[in-house]
């Protein structure tokens, strides 16, 4: 089962969220710092959305949307680093209801491993923010993987089967062009400096090794119609949200050019929609688990989803692209 048809997930994660939203108005009413387009270094931006709490802007130049004005970078990684007592408790959530470990998967077929399946099946794998391990262990059916993980409670879980590094990409001086695939799951909206994690991995990509991106998407349906209440901008993690002109953008500044893309989940709900209408205070996009047999009724809805196959094109609530190192 899906872990987000999980009830008693579901409200721990809600929980956990209105914490997260209070802390946001606490850094709101702090010191914030205003800064340019951490991409392309552009000073024009117009407004994006505001969450609640914080504010983001997108960048006038390559379309970039980013918290502006922001906390400083170092209490960002501090929190990645679990100094940060919010962010440790999601991941008590997850250790909490942390699912059996997957069976090997149809590699063609698994979402988070065909796209780059397809255009590399075997080699040496780094995914970089591996949590707990979770991508790794699908992927160690094909590939000769291993981890980047700062959080030293993740990766003592994910250590007790992979090797796992446990520093930033920056610090860890690994060789140079030694891994065929870089994955990074859902990293790229939180970290302080995206150019320069895309050049760190550059550095430990072999010529023509390839990067793959799963990350939230600014042009996508459900950003246009929740605004600042789209799931990308809950409380405060969110740093920067791309869409394809910013990640091409980025791509292009590192030495990477784009080889596939796609974007994936409408994440669209009429049992949403209706909260959003009629409960604007308790709303929170996809965690409203506090109407009866949600889940279930989120489940019936993702089936025919599913089932009507329709083409999102660049407006799926996620991105999926694969980067390949010049
Ligand atoms: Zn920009």
């Amino acid at each position: 089962m899906n872990l987000n048809y999980n009830k008693e997930y579901n409200k721990a994660i809600r929980a956990w969220l209105l914490k997260n939203y209070n802390y946001a108005k606490l850094l709101s009413e702090q010191k914030l710092i205003s800064r340019v387009c951490p991409v392309c270094g552009s000073q024009q931006n117009h407004f994006f959305a505001n969450n609640g709490s914080l504010n983001y802007v997108q960048c006038n130049e390559c379309s970039l949307a980013f918290m502006n004005p922001a906390p400083a970078g170092d209490s960002i990684n501090e929190g990645f680093q679990g100094d940060d007592a919010i962010v440790m408790e999601y991941f008590n959530i997850m250790m909490k209801y942390k699912t059996a470990l997957p069976e090997k998967p149809d590699p063609l077929i698994d979402n988070k491993l065909s796209d780059i399946y397809r255009i590399k099946s075997s080699g040496s794998l780094l995914d970089v923010g591996c949590s707990v391990g979770d991508f790794l262990h699908k992927a160690k059916y094909f590939y000769d993987v291993e981890g980047v993980e700062v959080n030293p409670f993740t990766a003592a879980v994910a250590e007790q089967f992979f090797t796992i590094h446990k520093n930033y990409l920056s610090e860890l001086k690994l060789p140079a062009d030694q891994y065929d695939i870089v994955t990074l799951h859902q990293i790229l909206y939180g970290v302080p400096n995206p150019v320069g994690l895309l050049q760190d991995i550059y550095k430990v990509l072999k010529i023509a090794g390839k990067l793959y991106i799963n990350t939230p998407n600014s042009d996508s349906f459900a950003t246009e119609f929740y605004k600042g209440q789209v799931n990308h901008l809950y409380g405060y993690t969110t740093q920067q949200v791309f869409n394809r002109k910013s990640l091409e953008r980025l791509a292009e500044l590192t030495g990477f050019r784009l080889l596939t893309f796609r974007t994936e989940w409408l994440d669209i709900y009429t049992t949403d929609i209706l909260e959003y209408m009629q409960n604007p205070q308790l709303f929170i996009h996809k965690r409203n688990c506090y109407v009866e047999n949600y889940e279930e009724k989120i489940a019936a809805e993702e089936a025919l989803h599913s089932r009507l196959n329709y083409s999102l094109g660049n407006r799926g609530n996620y991105l999926v692209a694969v980067l390949e190192k010049v």
